[in-house]
């Protein structure tokens, strides 16, 4: 009979099969006869402690070793017969919310019409490296825009704690069936690796198209269609018909899974006066560590790199009322330029699946609520800034966009500071502690060039205060964070949506449109790849419910 047990190993038990095996069947209080099966189906490691665990659970006896083995069958959408559906869903964005939309779409029937402003995941490779070495952004097609939206050029971690929106298992199974490692089903933190992303995306494409779903790249939403009070389909601009094109797409719902960069919806939203609501997020830097360093700190100096992989942390305080938080660590990793238009550097992090590289890196993010859009007079010159500012103080109502312009006046001060370009404007963590410019700079793995800047002086006073007391902090926690060797590079503002598109609790549509969903990272209802996708299938299996509904 099946049975799931826990067992605790030392990295060196754990890399040898005979001395897992004893611990099973210690746990068992009996010698495992043969022919009998068993199979780690969960792991992770401990580090809090001086000796380093893996914690366990090991199926005995059980199917999950078989299932394993045949998820890698290509079997997308079980059991379900192709589009016996007359509903088609027009699915704005091809990011994990999208391609997961999309994929629930076909699971349940209904044809999914996916309108993307970017290209393939396969051309759009060749518009990042174009922009490392151009450090001109493609607003349509760069690290945050095309074919798998920001999860494909991302580290991939599949971990979340929004585990009651959804089955995060279906979710890594549908990674699974179009080729990731079937470890991520084992580890509770798992990652994928943005060298094995494009190919997981572009499978699923191929799902996507032969099940009858349909693509539109390089195609821009532009605007909604709505007749009689009802959401109908969208209006795009194509760019790569020989000059601009205007194209209608219509159907019988829209979802909205354009993501946090697009700031052009947001605009359009705020143009024609449909609901938007100002939404808390977070800014700062990511700060980047030999990863040998935090090897040695997480495993605690025990030269464990050959037994364990790199090592992760995380991190969080609290400072002056706000939270300060480590965000997307990616050990093994690189930093990337993250802009989507213009005018703008922001930075994110990466790693491939192996993690090899020898610098650890992540976003330190400080929240940022509507009370602190006051305080951006820092920025004087601009504007924009004047404005938000301004409003708050004559009657307290907070416009929509303020948080998304105190993050756009950001970015643009901090490219300014790297001489108008997505060069990174970097610093050494020991002098931003001592808020003194850095005369050299450490070594960096951001796919691009550091220029030297006085991040002190670039970010937000009370952004600077936060992560000047929080650093001190997160060096109590993990001795040696604070270290000559640490750099600090700017700005990491996407860490989610500074905006939310409002929608009905019950029915997942927006208040004003009825047969629009907003979706995923960009509407404010995830933050990362498993919640986005859990949210793109959630709205799909609302929408099916409501279209049966109505036509019946
Ligand atoms: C470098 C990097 C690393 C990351 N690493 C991780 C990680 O390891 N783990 C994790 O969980 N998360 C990670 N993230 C965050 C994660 O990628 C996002 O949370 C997730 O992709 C959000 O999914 P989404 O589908 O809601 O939006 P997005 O992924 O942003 O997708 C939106 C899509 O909509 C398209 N679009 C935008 N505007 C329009 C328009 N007007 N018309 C048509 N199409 C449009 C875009 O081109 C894009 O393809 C990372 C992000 C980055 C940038």
């Amino acid at each position: 009979m099946a049975k799931q047990i826990q067992i605790d190993l030392t990295p060196e038990e754990y890399a040898s099969e005979a001395a897992v095996k004893r611990a099973v069947e210690k746990v068992l209080g009996r010698g495992l006869q043969a022919g009998e099966r068993w199979q780690i189906v969960r792991r992770s490691i401990d580090c809090r402690r001086r000796h380093v665990v893996y914690h366990c659970t090991v199926e005995v006896n059980g199917e999950s070793g078989m299932k394993n083995q045949e998820s890698r069958v290509k079997n997308p959408v079980p059991g379900q017969p192709m589009l016996h559906s007359p509903f088609r869903v027009v699915i704005v964005g091809a990011g994990p919310a999208g391609l997961f939309a999309a994929l629930r779409a076909l699971q349940l029937g209904m044809k999914p019409v996916i309108v993307e402003r970017g290209k393939p995941v396969e051309e759009r490779k060749a518009d990042i490296v174009g922009m490392v070495r151009t450090k001109v952004v493609n607003p349509d097609s760069n690290w945050c825009f095309g074919e798998g939206g920001a999860g494909t050029y991302s580290d991939g971690k599949l971990y979340t704690r929004s585990t009651k929106r959804g089955d995060v298992s279906e979710v890594l199974r549908l990674f699974v069936e179009h080729g990731a490692d079937p470890d991520i089903m084992v580890d509770v933190h798992a990652h994928i690796g943005t060298d094995r992303l494009p190919a997981i995306i572009a499978r699923m494409r191929e799902t996507i198209l032969s099940h009858g779903g349909e693509y539109h790249f390089n195609t821009r939403v532009v605007d909604l269609v709505v007749r009689e009070g009802r959401v109908r389909g969208v209006v795009a601009e194509r760019s790569d018909a020989g000059g601009p094109q205007t194209l209608h797409v219509e159907g019988d719902a829209v979802v909205l899974a354009t993501g946090h960069s697009a700031r052009d919806i947001y605009e359009l939203f705020a143009r024609r006066g449909w609901l938007l609501d100002a939404k808390p997020f977070a800014l700062g830097v990511r700060v980047e560590h030999p990863q040998e360093l935090i090897n040695e700190i997480q495993y605690h100096g025990r030269g464990y790199s050959r037994l364990l992989p790199p090592a992760t942390y995380s991190l969080t305080t609290q400072v002056a009322g706000h939270g300060v938080f480590s965000f997307c660590m990616c050990p093994g990793g690189v930093i990337v330029p993250a802009a989507t238009a213009g005018g703008q550097q922001v930075v994110n992090g990466m790693s491939n699946a192996a993690r090899n590289s020898a610098f650890a890196n992540s976003g330190i993010a400080v929240t940022v609520g509507v009370e602190d859009a006051g305080c951006l007079g820092y920025l004087g010159s601009s504007p924009k800034l004047g404005e938000v500012a301004a409003r708050r103080a004559d009657g307290g109502v907070c416009d929509p966009l303020a948080l998304l312009r105190f993050q756009q006046a950001v970015e643009q001060r901090v490219f300014e500071a790297a001489g108008g370009c997505i060069d990174a404007p970097s610093q050494r963590l020991v002098d931003f502690l001592e808020r003194r410019p850095s005369s050299r700079l450490n070594k960096s793995n951001y796919m691009g060039h550091c220029v030297s800047a006085p991040l002190h002086e670039v970010l937000p006073p009370f952004v600077v205060d936060c992560l000047i007391q929080a650093f001190k902090d997160f060096d109590r926690k993990m001795h040696g964070f604070v270290t000559e060797e640490a750099s600090l590079l700017a700005v990491e503002s996407r860490t989610s949506s500074p905006v939310r598109i409002p929608r009905d609790r019950a029915t997942l549509q927006h208040p004003q449109l009825q047969g629009l969903y907003p979706c995923g990272e960009g509407a404010g209802y995830a933050g990362g790849i498993v919640s986005s996708a859990l949210d793109g299938m959630r709205c799909v299996e609302q929408l099916s419910g409501e279209l049966y509904m109505s036509a019946n």
